[in-house]
């Protein structure tokens, strides 16, 4: 068996790693940490997916546990704003589009309305909610009133939170359970002669030896790519953001309250992300080097989201774009920035590394290194990174902008295989189960659709077997949704008060 795992790098994805294969394998296995007090971790990563609560649910953590140690805010959506036109918005939220009369509300929408301005709160729920800063849970602890947890039912939030914090405060947890936690450099990593790693050449704690390797040195990829030498494969060519430039700006979130979602503004050159955790807000411009400089996107952020203090400081950070073209080489895994990495435009990267860990776990080998689980593993996490590739373009080519160089080349620029194609498709129907992205990639198909008719670029017509069909169901339902809505944003608490009383335990 496969006693003894060693990860080098102490950020947020070593130390999820870390606390869930301890969780996962208890003491039959024992799990390092090797963490540079030197070399920093990206310092950015605020927004998650809603899956990431099974993170948390898997280490036994309850919302009260870990949310105050981490900043952490509620998201129920993000708000695209000003990617459609200048003024202009609509939230993409965690909230499926249901059928009705044997037909997807979007297409009734399409059908019976098709004011795109109009879309989001039309069809869903949590719009109003955004609108109204309401928290996902009551005072007693009940989900969004109505929702049923039946597996069909789209989890209605994910969270905000500091990733920094979220790394330290795993750290704290894992440690108390038995995770062995090495603070050093690691100066070298030896190979065997049949070219697996052998060992590690620490600073100060000499070598440390294992048999499985886990690679989360961020962009580095010190194991995977400069020692193993796999390579890097850019998606460049179609997601050409390759820099950010990010703040923390402190805030009385009392005084100003806090929003339950990210916003993606769009800007000249890329877009900015605005990210209200528990304490301040996070910030980042997140562009292409084609077309700005890194001074210009500071200036860009400063003026918008932190005119009245110059003196915060920037972290300007070079992104590596793209997925290794294997993540699991030999014995060595991985996972988080050293793995592959998209802008953060659908906040996908603490989603990257969560999936990678579940399926590192499904296909965690013996002594035998089955080569069908490292081809299984690899095949897996491609697929997913690829999807949310696709995904992101659509982003680009479906915006409805096209006022600066910046967005007009968004429309001109290559695809990857089979968007084009499906694209064209969308233009008659709809994205459906057989029409989106054919693999697991963590987005339903409703957010393919919410993105394509909420971006306002891409046109498409109704289905045309509605005019012949019933539309009283369809009618009825579109009545119900601002009926609920009301409702909903009547009962439940304001966003700040139920993040004040979580945090403060009250
Ligand atoms: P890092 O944080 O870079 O950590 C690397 C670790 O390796 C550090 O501990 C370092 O000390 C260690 N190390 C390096 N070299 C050595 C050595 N020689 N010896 C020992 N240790 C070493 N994700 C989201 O889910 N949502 C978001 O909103 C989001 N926003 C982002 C915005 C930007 C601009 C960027 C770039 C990323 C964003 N991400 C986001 C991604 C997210 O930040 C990362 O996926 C996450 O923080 C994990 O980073 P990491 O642990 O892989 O790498």
């Amino acid at each position: 068996m496969i006693r003894d795992i060693v990860i080098v790098g102490g950020g947020t994805a070593g130390w999820m790693a870390a606390t869930y294969l301890n969780r996962v394998f208890g003491d039959r296995v024992a799990v390092t940490v090797v963490e540079s007090d030197r070399v920093p971790t990206i310092g950015v990563g605020e927004a998650t997916f809603s899956t990431i609560r099974h993170f948390f649910d898997r280490l036994g953590l309850a919302e009260h546990e870990w949310m105050p140690h981490c900043s952490a805010s509620y998201k129920l959506a993000i708000r695209y704003q000003d990617w459609r036109a200048k003024g202009e918005h609509f939230y993409h939220p965690f909230e499926r589009l249901p059928d009705v009369a044997g037909f997807n509300l979007a297409d009734w929408w399409l059908y019976l309305d098709g004011d795109v301005s109009r879309f989001d709160e039309r069809c869903l729920v949590i719009p109003a909610l955004c609108e109204a800063r309401r928290s996902p849970r009551s005072f007693d602890g009940r989900l969004l009133g109505e929702y049923t947890e039946d597996g069909r039912a789209q989890f209605p939030y994910a969270y905000h939170f500091d990733a920094a914090l979220l790394a330290r405060f795993l750290t704290t947890f894992g440690v108390e359970r038995g995770v062995r936690h090495v603070l050093d450099d690691v100066l070298s990593v030896e190979q065997n002669d049949r070219g697996w790693i052998d060992h590690l050449v620490t600073a100060r704690h000499g070598v440390v030896t294992g048999d499985l390797f886990i690679d989360c040195t961020g962009f580095r990829g010190l194991l995977i790519n400069q020692t193993l030498g796999e390579p890097f494969e850019s998606f460049e060519d179609v997601l050409p953001n390759n820099r950010a430039v990010a703040l923390r700006v402190p805030e009385d979130m009392g005084l100003r309250g806090v929003e339950p979602y990210t916003t993606a503004t769009a800007a000249p050159a890329g877009w900015i992300w605005t990210i209200p955790l528990y304490g301040r807000i996070g910030t980042g411009y997140v562009y292409s080097d084609e077309f700005c400089d890194p001074a210009e996107a500071e200036a860009t952020l400063r003026a918008f989201a932190a005119p009245d203090s110059p003196d915060l400081e920037a972290n300007h950070i070079r992104m590596r774009i793209g997925r290794n073209r294997r993540s699991w080489v030999r014995n060595c895994v991985a996972i988080g920035l050293s793995s592959g990495f998209v802008e953060p435009l659908e906040s996908t990267g603490i989603f990257f590394i969560q999936h990678a860990i579940e399926q590192l776990v499904r296909d965690f080998p013996d002594a035998h290194w089955d080569q069908a689980l490292a081809d299984d593993y690899n095949r897996r996490v491609a697929e997913v990174i690829d999807g949310v590739r696709e995904f992101l373009v659509l982003h680009y080519l479906a915006a409805g902008r096209d006022d600066t160089p910046y967005w007009k080349a968004a429309k001109t620029r290559a695809v990857p295989d089979g968007l084009a194609g499906r694209m064209r498709t969308w233009a008659s129907l709809l994205p459906d189960e057989s029409s989106v992205y054919p693999h697991f990639h963590g987005f339903d198909t409703y957010s393919w659709r919410v993105m394509l008719i909420g971006l306002g670029g891409w046109s498409t017509r109704p289905r045309p077997a509605l005019a012949l069909a019933d539309a009283d169901a369809a009618r009825a339902v579109f009545a119900d949704i601002p009926r609920r809505a009301r409702r909903l944003a009547a009962t439940l608490p304001d966003c700040h008060d139920y993040l004040a009383a979580l945090h403060t335990g009250r």
